[in-house]
């Protein structure tokens, strides 16, 4: 069993977020009352209290301070338990022989996440119910799996929220794989191995991409309010369902094959890519697909022991493989031929070499993964940035 974290955007409404920084705030007064307390203990000669013994002085607390009724009762014993999880941090650093402090006093913006244990809230059909707050709209742009063990709700610093959801999943290793390999994803939904391998997506999913496209244009030429504007509105959303399951479809298979055949996936990063400012790049509507893809490496990467990390993709296409020279190249070149050391090979071909060497120079430093929990958390909303078509994002938003 290994333990997971899924993290998903949230979008709670205004009445919703007053309410989150209002638990927020209690906990932040609940916890500082707690550590208080339990210096006052360690002075005393009476020790640091335990977890339990923290937990027991909340109900005297609520009678002194009957907001904190507001703060579902296990997201406050979760606030006793950090309480004592910081002294015991702090002695298990102490014992390996680390630097270590104790416990310090929350400041105002130092207090930014709740966790549910197990209990006080519901995840169903793209909605989270919390308790004391209410239901929430979840960007789930993939399952949950195993058994969840916990559910934090956090504030970045940007002012957004976030769930994240703690489960313990079985692993399934995979034996007798390749050690790595590169990952190109191409125009036209054409994914690109390193070792020569072409996967085009099925001419279905074209098709239902195409079908998305004039369904969207013709919704847009409809007046508002009327009936057949909503009939055409049907439309698009039926039509974006089933972009979406085809997608997905070709995400988990391409996804599967490679994960079979290999331990390490490197693969391009989206988010440099979107930077990199590539109109006709970004604007195709293949972007969301590779982001389904990207998740779907992801996720099975690490179900069976192994790794997909993301390498900055600038220049993969117009760098050859062979000797490292650049040969520039329009789109519509298939082939690379490189005037220098001679190699001949698909462009794509060539673009996932380069990937897969990117990938090996940054080897096994585990700070040049993205960590899954933050890649898969930006990944929709940028998807639905950079996609010219605003139902894209919906289709994503909507799970
Ligand atoms: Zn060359």
């Amino acid at each position: 069993m290994i333990r997971l974290s899924y993290k998903y955007r949230l979008k709670p409404s205004t009445e919703q977020v007053a309410a989150l920084e209002k638990q927020l705030r209690l906990c932040r007064w609940a916890y500082n009352a707690l550590l208080e307390h339990s210096f006052s203990e360690r002075r005393a000669g009476r020790g640091t209290p335990t977890h339990n013994a923290l937990t027991y002085l909340l109900p005297e607390m609520k009678a002194m301070k009957p907001e904190l009724n507001n703060v579902f009762s296990q997201v406050l014993q979760n606030v006793a338990k950090r309480v004592r999880s910081g002294f015991e941090s702090y002695w298990a650093r102490k014992r390996a022989g680390l630097k270590a402090h104790l416990p310090r006093f929350r400041g105002e913006d130092r207090y930014d996440s709740l966790t549910y244990p197990q209990l006080g809230f519901r995840l169903k059909d793209g909605v989270l119910c919390l308790s004391k707050i209410g239901d929430m709209r979840i960007v789930q742009h993939r399952p949950v799996e195993g058994q969840v063990k916990t559910l934090t709700v956090t504030r970045s610093r940007a002012g957004k929220w976030y769930a994240v959801f703690s489960c313990e999943v079985e692993v399934k290793p995979i034996q007798n794989r390749l050690p790595a390999v590169g990952v190109d994803l191409g125009l036209n939904s054409l994914v690109a191995l390193s070792d020569g391998t072409l996967i085009e997506a099925p001419r279905s999913y074209r098709g239902a991409e195409e079908r998305l496209g004039r369904a969207q244009r013709c919704l847009s030429r409809k007046t508002r309010g009327s009936r057949n504007r909503e009939k055409a509105r049907r439309r698009v959303a039926s039509a974006c369902e089933r972009v979406a399951n085809r997608r997905r479809d070709f995400a988990y298979k391409t996804a599967r094959m490679i994960v079979n055949r290999y331990e390490r996936v490197y693969v391009e990063d989206l988010n440099v890519q979107g930077m990199m400012g590539n109109r006709r790049l970004s604007k195709s509507l293949g972007d969301a697909g590779w982001g389904m893809l990207r998740n779907a490496l992801t996720y099975m990467a690490e179900r069976s022991e192994g790794v997909t990390a993301f390498v900055n993709p600038r220049g993969t296409s117009q760098t050859c493989s062979g000797c490292g020279a650049y040969v520039e190249k329009d789109l519509s070149v298939r082939v690379h031929r490189c005037p220098w050391c001679g190699l001949t090979i698909d462009r794509d071909v060539n673009a996932a070499l380069n990937v897969l060497k990117r990938g090996l120079e940054i080897g096994l430093e585990r700070a040049e993964y993205t960590p899954v929990g933050e890649v898969t958390a930006t990944q929709p909303s940028e998807v639905g940035q950079v996609a010219s078509v605003s139902q894209e994002a919906h289709l994503f938003r909507g799970g």
